[in-house]
């Protein structure tokens, strides 16, 4: 038997700097950073947040060390508490739903469309007096319907925190996700479409009283790196990872473009077969992951791992269902678990070739005897 490894014929995402002129410029700055030895706080981060606010419309950035601690900073600077209650999906990375958590406040699980992305309706059923935020997220790497949830906002008088983390780039009725929430949190670790080397994350805000609050917890309350004026964790963004995603953010265009093409050839090669993932009218998904849908979904991933593709299911358990929080989690899910006996993202990453795009497809249908 060969290694398992020579077995996978199209990995699910590969990690590794394959590109020589990117490889050299990624060196380069971190070479940079090596010369002038600022290892924390150096002038890269000023630089990378700067360029973050422009590239989501906002006034400020703050670079932290995670997506998960983005989210956590969020919450406290909303003044949540035990006893508060934010409103989120049903459907996504647990890191979501922790960040809030950790702050005291009780998280509320709405279902989703069959888009994967929060739906609004749920979320209007479930608010209560208790309600201090609803934190939609653009789950897959497609904003969600932001006018509906803001309408809901609106008329509740609630902020809305944006779960950015795989929508970095994405774009909603031509205005970038990030842009929305009274605050938005984004994560760029290593696996996400605009990806660090390691782990990194931001908060997104517009107002000045904010950032200079969210300045202060990133380094354990402090200003002036010393006086302490309430607790907080170590969440710097490190100078060196910020001098990386300066570098990739030049490559992200062309990056997600060859997201996009992959795509649409699954869209031309699959839609009659299974339920395609496709982009809302006026709307720029970024396809952190290309999620079919399909009522033979466990035989089907059997049948590409037998023939070298590897497949995930994003997430195979749902928040609401996780030990931490199924004991007295509230909220609706019904849609969702349906869905998540369903669901399959299929490699759809920029380092795959038209051959290897065209082999997933063809395995596919030939899985349907088509
Ligand atoms: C990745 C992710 C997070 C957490 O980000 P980290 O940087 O990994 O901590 C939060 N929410 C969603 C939707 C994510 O995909």
């Amino acid at each position: 038997m060969p290694p398992v490894t020579e077995q996978i014929k199209v990995p699910y995402l590969d990690l590794r700097v394959t590109d020589n002129e990117q490889r050299q410029a990624l060196l380069d700055a971190v070479a940079r950073v090596f010369d002038h030895g600022r290892m924390i706080m150096g002038p890269e981060v000023a630089q990378w947040e700067a360029e973050l606010a422009r590239r989501c419309g906002r006034k400020f950035a703050v670079g932290v060390n995670s997506g998960t601690d983005a989210l956590y900073m969020a919450g406290r600077i909303l003044d949540l508490h035990p006893g508060d209650e934010v409103i989120t999906t049903a459907m996504s990375w647990i890191g979501t739903a922790n960040g809030i958590a950790l702050t005291g406040a009780t998280m509320v699980f709405a279902d989703i469309r069959d888009d994967l992305n929060i739906d609004p309706d749920s979320v209007a059923r479930l608010i209560t007096p208790r309600t201090k935020a609803i934190m939609p997220v653009h789950y897959t790497g497609k904003v969600c319907d932001m006018d509906a949830l803001q309408k809901i906002a609106t008329k509740h008088n609630l902020p809305i925190i944006e779960d950015a983390a795989q929508a970095f780039g994405a774009a909603y009725h031509g205005r970038p996700s990030g842009s929305f929430g009274r605050i938005a949190c984004l994560s760029m670790n290593a696996m996400k479409v605009l990806a660090a080397c390691g782990e990194a994350g931001a908060v997104l805000i517009d107002d000045p009283s904010l950032h200079e609050r969210l300045t202060a917890l990133r380094y354990n309350g402090t200003v002036n790196r010393e006086t302490c004026l309430e607790p907080g964790l170590n969440a710097r963004l490190d100078t060196l990872q910020a001098a990386i995603l300066l570098v990739r953010l030049q490559y992200f265009d062309e990056l997600v473009e060859k997201r996009r093409l992959i795509a649409q050839k699954y869209e031309e090669k699959l839609s009659d077969l299974v339920k395609t993932p496709r982009e809302a009218e006026n709307c720029r998904d970024v396809w952190y992951t290309y999620t079919i849908q399909t009522d033979r979904r466990d035989a089907l991933r059997a049948y590409l791992t037998d023939n070298g593709i590897e497949t995930k299911i994003h997430h195979p358990i749902l928040m609401p269902e996780q030990p931490a929080y199924r004991d007295n989690a509230r909220g609706e899910w019904k849609n969702a678990s349906r869905i998540l006996g369903r669901m399959l993202s299929i490699p759809a990453h920029e380092k795959m070739t038209p051959e290897q795009v065209d082999y997933v497809a063809a395995a596919i249908r030939k899985f349907y005897g088509a």
